[in-house]
């Protein structure tokens, strides 16, 4: 008999990757999906299986976290043996701006899942629950393990601080399945746009392929423990196949900062920057182009516009913009994953020049689309045209 999983989130980031990695291990995965004006499931449509065909093991509802009625329903029909609940407002600073609905679907809404599994007296089911470093927010201590305490530093992290506690007490009080996955930030080259190294990926391709003169970002100098999603997907599947529910913290136990996560964006595709100033006064030069390299990921359709935007000093690519400064900032995240090491037997096949090289390459090729599109005459039009 197949495994039934339910994901909610499924249409993100890690819910595509954890979607297509159950099916793979043979699971029947149900996702719960928003309604939305427009089509939302760009990430997960190479699953898609037609509703008219029998047999599906890729199964989509409609749902919100901030509707328990709704999760209460799914999970009855469902009767997953593991949830995973990955989906959630994501965005730190955008949490700064919509607080309360932060707190509802990020807090309350793994209250409405826990609560329901208990209600249906689903006693087998087992519950994952997306708990994060931002957890970690002012440096207690570094790296960071499972006993550091927690300082959250954002709306975000303040609900999923109740979403982390929440789940341990539903554990110790009514002895569920229910462990937390203290992850570190993990990205690919389908992460939302607006984190900061997708924002980077997606800029720096663009400069590469003239079609963007710079990028403007926020705090350079705060460092991320950086993992490639691939890898942190397995790992919540493999907390969810221990015995015992607990608490795990997975990471790389490597920190970067986001002016490194740049240069070595940058020199992914051979392209030399330097950084100059301070504060919000610091700018980011293109000083070279490493021409082999260059023709070898993007080509060399561009490389003579490079060439001369660098001799004309006209040559800034990264500026700052305040308005992507944070109230409250996380300055230094660097997790320690000993326990997941020898518990899980988890280890990351990537490291972080494999991620910027995947994020890197898939993002060229996006833009060559877009360009050769574009160059071909197709624009989008305006509807009141
Ligand atoms: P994404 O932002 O890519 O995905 C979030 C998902 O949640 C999307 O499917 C989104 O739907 C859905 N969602 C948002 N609000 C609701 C709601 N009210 N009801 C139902 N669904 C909702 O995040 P990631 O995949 O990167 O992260 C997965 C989880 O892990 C999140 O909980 C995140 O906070 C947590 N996390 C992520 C880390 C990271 O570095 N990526 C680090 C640590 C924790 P839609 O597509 O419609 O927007
Ligand atoms: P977070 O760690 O979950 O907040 O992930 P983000 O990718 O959103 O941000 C990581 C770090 O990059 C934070 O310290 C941000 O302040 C910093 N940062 C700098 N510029 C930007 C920017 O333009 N966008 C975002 N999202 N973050 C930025």
């Amino acid at each position: 008999m197949s495994k039934v999983a339910l994901i909610t989130g499924v249409t993100g980031q890690d819910g595509a990757y954890l979607s297509e990695y159950l099916l793979k291990k043979g699971y029947i995965v149900h996702g719960i999906k928003r309604r939305s004006s427009m089509f939302n499931t760009d990430r997960i449509d190479h699953l898609y299986q037609d509703p008219h065909t029998t047999n599906r093991n890729f199964i989509l509802h409609y749902g919100d976290l901030t509707d328990s009625l709704n999760l209460t329903r799914i999970i009855q029909e469902v009767q997953p043996d593991e949830i995973y609940n990955l989906a959630a407002m994501s965005h730190v600073k955008v949490s700064f701006d919509t607080p309360e609905y932060t707190a509802n679907a990020d807090g309350i809404g793994t209250l409405r899942i826990l609560e329901a599994v208990r209600l249906l007296g689903l006693k087998k089911t087992r519950i994952y629950q997306a708990s994060t470093s931002e957890l970690y927010g002012m440096v207690q201590e570094i790296p960071q393990t499972e006993r550091t305490p927690f300082y959250p530093r954002s709306p975000y992290a303040v609900a999923k601080m109740y979403a982390y506690w929440i789940t341990v007490n539903y554990r110790e009080a009514y002895g569920m399945h229910a462990s937390n996955g203290i992850l570190f930030n993990h990205e690919s080259p389908i992460r939302g746009e607006t984190f900061v190294t997708r924002k980077v990926t997606r800029a720096v391709s663009r400069i590469a392929l003239g079609m963007l003169d710079k990028v403007y970002l926020g705090n350079l100098s705060s460092k991320r423990d950086w993992g490639h999603a691939k890898d942190y997907v397995r790992a919540m599947y493999l907390i969810l196949q221990q015995d015992k529910p607990d608490d795990y913290v997975i990471a790389t136990g490597i920190t970067t900062s986001i002016r490194d996560f740049i240069t070595m964006a940058c020199e992914e595709v051979g392209l030399e920057v330097a950084f100059k100033g301070q504060g919000v006064d610091e700018v980011g030069y293109l000083v070279g182009v490493d021409e082999m390299r260059f023709r070898e990921r993007v080509g060399d359709e561009y490389l003579e516009d490079l060439r001369m935007r660098i001799l004309s000093n006209d040559n800034e690519i990264v500026k700052i913009d305040p308005m992507y400064f944070r109230p409250t900032e996380v300055d230094l995240l660097i997790g320690d994953p000993a326990k997941s090491q020898q518990v899980l037997g988890w280890k990351p096949k990537y490291d972080l020049q494999g991620l910027v090289a995947d994020m890197m390459a898939s993002d060229v090729k996006l833009f060559q689309k877009e360009s050769y599109l574009r160059n071909g005459g197709y624009r989008i039009l305006n509807f009141f045209e």
